[in-house]
């Protein structure tokens, strides 16, 4: 009788997973199995946020294999050793994964492999938690693409609506002994916003389709419009899910193709703009597959020369707690500190505030976005901060300075908004809500701080730094 191992990393499911879909065909026996090895991330290991995710999505995929009669195997430590000790405690004859694009993991993976292969083992790596391999696609003279729209309409051409593969099981499920706790992993020690995430949150695969079902019930058919107002619930909150393998984009692909058949034009325009939107993913990650150093530094080598400005501790701080005085940034900050989730156009303009406005460098934001956001993803947190600091590929000219005053008075207009997250203010007249400083004594009744930085000043500032930078 054989026996595979499935060794589950980015894909905490059951259902449309390759791997598992082929060890279950292949072999009788099947042990899935997750090892815990931060270390191998390199310099991105999973952030606090995540880990309190990951420590969820465990649990959830336990319960289900429970459900179905196996169980996950918890294991910690060097990968290929715990591999190794499967191995020879289960007799197996094959290892089965899912691909992972971050650079650390390719190196770690492709170690992995050509010593599991050296001992006589079968190991496959499979697609999965994307619509299509980054090598798969590529512009003029087979050359990686560097701009969206040409990479997205070379990408919607070569996609099909392909049914996802059910739930895949085994014959029969493997249990060894030595298994871990899930609590020996360490993964949701006690942090202070554990609380809000419990509330706004439920990892795992059963999560994940009841929120993308709710989604296209509720807002879907106006996620043109509505995806870009972050008082409203209409994003689709994916972006963890998909970061955990916890769905794929092919299912989301699927079910959004279906629906597109039925709805009416303003319902396609809708789907397509979503679609468009998974289309980033898709270049978030061709993007680091092919220029895996940029998670680390300028895609564009122009930006070396730039003069950041130092990166006091004091005013990271008070941007990291949403104490920057300027309202929409603020409420940003602090909707990500309490639910580790920020919506895309307040991303852009806090991120867009920390580059420009205080002229701090882009890494320091993605680092501390890495530790609080629950979808903290290495490819796309690298092409969101370089796009927003303008150093990346396809990225928004520096020039453009978001302006939080005009933006906050366009995408949330009624300030409802910032009254959620910024409840000091909701006594203030709604004419101050988007700039209390206009009348300082309301402020100083408020408790809420005086703006940390003249906004015109240093918009100015930042793009005469722009100016002296060598051309291209
Ligand atoms: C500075 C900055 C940092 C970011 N860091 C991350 C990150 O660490 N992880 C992350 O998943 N996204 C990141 N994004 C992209 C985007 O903000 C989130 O994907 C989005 O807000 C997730 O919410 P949603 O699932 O409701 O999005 P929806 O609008 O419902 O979009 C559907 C899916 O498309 C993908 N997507 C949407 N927008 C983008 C985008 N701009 N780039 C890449 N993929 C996108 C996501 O997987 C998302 O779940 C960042 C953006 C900025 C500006």
């Amino acid at each position: 009788m054989s026996t595979a191992l499935v060794w589950l990393r980015r894909d905490l499911r059951l259902a449309d997973h390759p791997a598992l879909a082929a060890a279950c065909a292949a072999h009788e026996r099947v042990l899935p199995v997750y090892i815990h090895a931060p270390e191998e991330e390199g310099t991105w290991a999973p952030g606090a946020a995540s880990r309190w995710w990951l420590h969820r999505s465990l649990q959830a995929l336990g319960q289900a294999l429970c459900e179905r009669g196996g169980r996950l195997h918890l294991a910690a430590g060097e990968s290929l050793e715990q591999l190794d000790r499967l191995v020879s405690q289960t007799g197996a004859s094959a290892v089965y994964w899912t691909r992972c694009y971050e650079p650390a993991l390719i190196e770690r993976d492709s170690g992995i492999k050509a010593a599991l292969r050296k001992r006589g083992l079968t190991v496959e790596s499979r697609p999965g938690n994307l619509l299509l391999e980054p090598w798969r696609i590529s512009g003029s003279e087979k050359r990686p693409y560097r701009v969206f729209t040409p990479f997205w309409r070379k990408l919607a051409s070569q996609l099909t609506s392909v049914r996802p593969l059910p739930e895949s099981l085994p014959r029969r499920w493997v249990r060894v002994a030595g298994s871990l706790r899930l609590e020996a992993l360490d993964l949701a020690p006690r942090i202070p916003w554990a609380g809000g995430l419990a509330r706004a949150w439920r990892p795992g695969e059963a999560g994940a389709r009841e929120r993308l079902r709710h989604f296209c019930e509720r807002a879907l058919a106006d996620y043109a419009a509505g995806r870009d107002c972050p008082a409203d619930p209409g994003t689709s909150r994916m972006s963890p899910h998909l970061h955990f393998g916890e769905i794929t984009a092919r299912q989301i692909h699927y079910a959004l193709h279906r629906r597109a058949v039925r709805a009416r034009p303003a319902g396609k325009a809708s789907i397509e703009a979503y679609l468009r939107e998974l289309g980033w993913r898709e270049f978030a990650h061709h993007l680091l597959y092919h220029f895996p150093g940029t998670c680390e530094r300028n895609f564009n080598r122009r930006f070396d020369a730039f003069r950041w400005a130092e990166a006091d501790a004091t005013v990271l701080g008070r941007w990291q707690r949403g104490l920057t005085g300027v309202p929409i940034v603020d409420a940003g900050m602090r909707e990500l500190w309490s639910t580790g989730w920020m919506h895309n156009r307040v991303r852009m303009i806090a991120a867009s505030f920390l580059t420009k406005n205080l002229r701090v460098h882009w890494l320091h934001g993605a680092r501390w976005f890495w530790d609080t956001l629950v979808d903290a993803d290495l490819a796309n947190n690298t092409l969101g901060w370089q796009w927003v600091a303008g150093s990346g590929a396809d990225a928004a000219p520096y020039f453009r300075v978001f302006n939080p005053l005009t933006q906050a008075a366009r995408f949330d207009p009624q300030a409802i908004y910032l009254k959620r997250w910024l409840p000091e203010l909701a006594g203030l007249p709604a004419r101050l809500l988007h700039e209390p400083w206009r009348d300082p004594a309301a402020l100083t009744g408020c408790g809420y701080p005086e703006p940390m930085i003249d906004l015109k000043a240093s918009r100015e500032l930042a793009l005469e730094a722009y100016r002296v930078l060598p051309r291209d």
